[in-house]
Order: structure tokens, then C-alpha cells, then sequence
């Protein structure tokens, strides 16, 4: 049995970081370092290691869909890995993001005022005002972290509704980061391939 190490803990830091949004929505940026880093790793080593041993997101899947296994463990359905269906919810992911930081930057050029809700699913609005008090930074700081962590809580919703219909890292399976990483990965062995 391979030993523990810190990074197999990183589950609680899930569990942490979606908990602080429910007191002080600023803490929101931190999640920038599950945005950055699984990228960083792929360009720079070339391979998924933050999938593999970092990704907090996809132990706590694996944590609470094996507790939930009486559920079924169902097998999702196949066009879930497609290729047409990862790339096009990347897509769709990438889109959503720019969208939330074009509304960032209109806060920031005082084209519109800043929105003290987040929205879940891309669809429903919930006001979560509590969590911010105005003025304590920039306006356009603060839309980013009702932004961003309705991006990260949707979907991390959309990963524990797969985790119960199906197996528990179905999720991972359509990751917008996973697919992402894993075309830095392949475009990286292709150019050291062209290279040699
Ligand atoms: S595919 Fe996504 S959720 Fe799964 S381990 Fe990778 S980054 Fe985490």
C-alpha cells in the first residue's frame, strides 16, 4: 500500500473552500489555484498529476460516492466520454467564463453595478449579499467572486448529481479541466514527437 501524502488530504480543502463562500464570498479567488495550477502542471510536466494526486474536487467525488455505493455504482452513459461531448461542455465552460469575466470588467469601467447574488446552473439567481460588505474591496473584485464561485459551485453540483445517478468520478469524465489538461498533454507529446 503506497503511503499517505499531504495531497491526499486535499478533499477537506474542498470541503473548506466551498464553506467559505457560504461566509465571506472573497474567498472565492482561491479556487483560481485548482484553475491554474492542473494547467500549469500539463504545460510544464506534460502529464495530468494534478488529476492523479492534487485535485480536491475528485477525491472528495471518490470519498462520498463510495460511501454512496449501495446507490448503484451505475455505469454513465457512453456519449457522457465522447469526445463531441467533453470538448462541446468545454466549450460551453470556456464560454460561460469569459462571459462572467466581461461582467467583472463592465463592473470595473462602472458600465454596470455590481450584482450581489450568484447564479446557480447559469440559470437561477440567489441572492447571496451576506456574504460581502460593500466597499471593503474594489466592486469589480467582489463580481468576480460571485462569478467565479457560482462557476465553481455549479459545478461541483453538476459533479455530485453524476456522482449519485452514476459511478463516483463521473464528473471527471467531462471535466472541463481534465479535458483541457489532456489536450496541453497531447499537444505537448506531439511537439516532442515532431522534435525527435
Ligand atoms: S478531471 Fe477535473 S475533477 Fe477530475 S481530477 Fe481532474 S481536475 Fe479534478
Amino acid at each position: 500500500m503506497r503511503s499517505k501524502h499531504w495531497y491526499d488530504y486535499l478533499w477537506i480543502w474542498s470541503i473548506i473552500y466551498f464553506s467559505l463562500g457560504f461566509f465571506n464570498i472573497l474567498f472565492a479567488w482561491l479556487g483560481m489555484i485548482d484553475f491554474l495550477l492542473p494547467i500549469i502542471i500539463a504545460v510544464f510536466r506534460g502529464n495530468k498529476w494534478f488529476c492523479n494526486n492534487m485535485c480536491g474536487r475528485g477525491q472528495l467525488l471518490s470519498k462520498l460516492g463510495g460511501a454512496l455505493k449501495f446507490l448503484g455504482n451505475k455505469q454513465a452513459p457512453r456519449w457522457m466520454a465522447s469526445k463531441w461531448f467533453r470538448y462541446g461542455f468545454l466549450g460551453f465552460f470556456l464560454t460561460m467564463f469569459s462571459n462572467m469575466v466581461f461582467q467583472t470588467y463592465l463592473v470595473a469601467a462602472e458600465a454596470r453595478s455590481l450584482t450581489e447574488a450568484i447564479k446557480l446552473f447559469w440559470t437561477f439567481k440567489v441572492p447571496w449579499g451576506w456574504t460581502y460588505t460593500a466597499g471593503t474591496v474594489p466592486d469589480w473584485i467582489a463580481q468576480f467572486s460571485f462569478g467565479f464561485y457560482s462557476l465553481m459551485l455549479t459545478s461541483m453540483l453538476i459533479g455530485l448529481i453524476v456522482m449519485v445517478l452514476y459511478k463516483p468520478r463521473t464528473w471527471c469524465t467531462f471535466c472541463p479541466m481534465g479535458t483541457m489538461t489532456q489536450s496541453i498533454c497531447k499537444l505537448r507529446s506531439k511537439s516532442n514527437q515532431n522534435n525527435n
